[in-house]
């Protein structure tokens, strides 16, 4: 399964890319990491992570949120892709109940392509889609990383992206201002010298 951190920083670096400010853009972020939440119960890949169960759990709340703030719309739409996020990144990594009441056997979709560097150059493509009976199976071990190396790498990576946006956002801020005093400048200049020639 990708990791909570791997979970949290894809849809926080699409966020924050597509105009969210930090605050909400983590805010929202942090649901990718519940459908995990059922570790607690010492049960993983539970219903939690069934699309049918999440879209069923998460409209009934923006039904009843929505009567009460009707401006958290397209909000309460994104965490509701930000939770489906979830599913979609587990059934590519392990046996997932993505679609669990309507389908009863859990997905697996592998893919990988490889080469063979030897004599001749190879490329060996698999992709398959596989599938297992659906058991929600207590497991008294439930040690499971919320990091690992591969995942800080990927943040990190994520988010000197976004330190740079956000730097080119300044400097391109910058650059306007600065032209916008010049050009000002100039004008002030020509309107003062046609005034002394007035004179
Ligand atoms: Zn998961």
């Amino acid at each position: 399964m990708p990791e909570p951190l791997i979970h949290f920083i894809i849809p926080f670096f699409l966020l924050v890319m597509l105009g969210f400010n930090l605050r909400k853009a983590a805010l929202i972020s942090l649901l990718a990491v519940i459908p995990d939440l059922d570790v607690i119960f010492h049960v993983h890949r539970s219903i939690s992570h069934s699309i049918i169960f999440i879209l069923v759990v998460t409209v009934s709340i923006i039904l009843i949120l929505n009567y009460f703030n009707k401006k958290l719309r397209t909000e309460m739409m994104v965490a509701v892709l930000v939770i489906l996020s979830h599913p979609f990144m587990d059934v590519f990594t392990g046996y997932t109940p993505i679609l669990w009441p309507l389908f009863n056997k859990s997905v697996y979709i592998f893919t990988e392509l490889t080469t063979n560097m030897n004599n001749v150059f190879d490329l060996n493509l698999i992709f398959k889609v596989n599938f297992d009976k659906i058991i929600f199976l207590q497991t008294t071990n439930s040690d499971a990383p919320i990091f690992t190396s591969q995942g800080v790498g990927i943040s990190l990576v994520l988010l000197a992206g976004l330190a740079m946006k956000n730097i080119s956002i300044k400097i391109h801020s910058t650059t306007d201002l600065m032209r916008y005093y010049f050009i000002n400048l100039e004008r002030r200049n020509k309107k003062w010298i046609k005034q002394q020639k007035n004179k």
